[in-house]
C-alpha cells in the first residue's frame, strides 16, 4: 500500500508565528487605545477649533449648576478619558453615584456631575453644547427647546435652561454664529461617532449617539441591557420611598465594589 504523503499547509520555510503572551497583548491593546484616544482628542479639538467659539463668560457656572447638556459619543469618550486620568478613585465613585441618582430621578434640575465647587473638571474637554451655550442664534435655540419639550412632554417653561445666558458673547467678534456653521459642527461630530462608535446612519439620524453625560456613564459602567432593566424598574416603581431605597442600595454597592467599575479595558 502506498502511504499518503502528509501535506503541510502553508509555507514550511516561513518563520513560525509566535503568539503574543498575555501581558504583551495587554500592552499592545493599551498602546492602541492610547493612540485612538489621542487621535480622537486631536480630532475633536480640530472640530471645536474649526469655528471660533471663544467667549466672554464669567465661568461662575450658574448654568452648569442646573444641567449638563447632551453630548456626542466621541465627546463623552474624550471627557471620560480626562476623568480616568485626572481624578481620584473617590471622585470617580462620587460621579458614578450621582449619575445613578440622576438616571433614576424625575428631578428637572441635575447639576453637572463634572462640577466640583465652581470648577468644571473637564473644561478643556467640555462638549460642543457647553461651548455653544449663549452663542446659538435665538430662533435655533428656541427650536431646540421646542423639540425637547415635544420629546419630553414637558412645558417649555419647565425645561431647565430654556433660555440662553445673556452674559455670554463671542470674544473676538460681534458677528453671530450662523445656523450653517453650527450644523456643520454637529455633522462633523456625528461623522466621528460613526467612525469610532457602533452607530448605523439610521441610529445617528435618531440621535442614539447623543446623550447626557450621566446616561453615557451609566451605559459604560452597567451596559445597555442592565440600563434598560433599570429604566423598566424606574417606570414601574410606584412609591417614591421604594425608589429612594433602591438608589441608596445601589450607591452602597458602588462604594463596596467601585474599584472594579473603573478598570480600563
Ligand atoms: S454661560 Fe452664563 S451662566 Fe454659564 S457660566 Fe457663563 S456666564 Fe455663567
Ligand atoms: S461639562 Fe463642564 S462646562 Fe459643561 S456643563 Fe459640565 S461642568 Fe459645565
Amino acid at each position: 500500500m502506498v502511504k499518503k504523503k502528509k501535506v503541510r499547509k502553508g509555507n514550511r520555510n516561513a518563520p513560525k508565528r509566535r503568539s503574543l503572551a498575555a501581558p504583551a497583548l495587554k500592552a499592545k491593546a493599551a498602546a492602541e487605545k492610547k493612540r485612538i484616544i489621542s487621535t480622537l482628542k486631536e480630532k475633536l479639538e480640530g472640530i471645536y477649533a474649526s469655528v471660533d467659539l471663544s467667549t466672554v463668560c464669567c465661568r461662575q457656572c450658574v448654568c452648569c449648576n442646573v444641567a449638563c447638556p447632551q453630548m456626542n459619543y466621541s465627546e463623552f469618550l474624550n471627557v471620560l478619558d480626562k476623568i480616568y486620568k485626572s481624578v481620584t478613585h473617590a471622585e470617580k465613585v462620587r460621579i458614578l453615584k450621582l449619575c445613578v441618582r440622576y438616571y433614576l430621578s424625575n428631578s428637572l434640575v441635575k447639576p453637572c456631575p463634572l462640577l466640583i465647587g465652581k470648577e468644571c473638571i473637564a473644561y478643556a474637554e467640555r462638549p460642543l453644547s457647553c461651548r455653544m451655550y449663549g452663542l446659538w442664534p435665538s430662533e435655533m435655540y428656541e427650536r431646540r427647546v421646542e423639540r425637547f419639550s415635544k420629546v419630553s412632554e414637558m412645558d417649555k417653561k419647565e425645561i431647565p435652561l430654556n433660555t440662553q445666558c445673556s452674559h455670554v458673547r463671542r470674544a473676538n467678534t460681534d458677528v453671530p454664529l450662523t445656523e450653517e456653521e453650527i450644523e456643520d459642527l454637529f455633522i462633523q461630530l456625528d461623522i466621528l461617532d460613526g467612525i469610532i462608535g457602533d452607530f448605523t446612519p439610521e441610529a445617528i439620524k435618531k440621535k442614539h449617539n447623543y446623550r447626557t453625560f450621566h446616561d453615557w456613564f451609566m451605559v459604560k459602567v452597567f451596559g445597555e441591557q442592565r440600563l434598560s432593566d433599570l429604566s423598566n424598574y424606574f417606570l414601574a416603581v410606584e412609591e417614591e420611598k421604594d425608589l429612594e431605597d433602591f438608589v441608596d442600595q445601589m450607591c452602597i454597592q458602588i462604594d463596596k465594589v467601585g474599584e472594579k467599575f473603573f478598570v480600563e479595558e
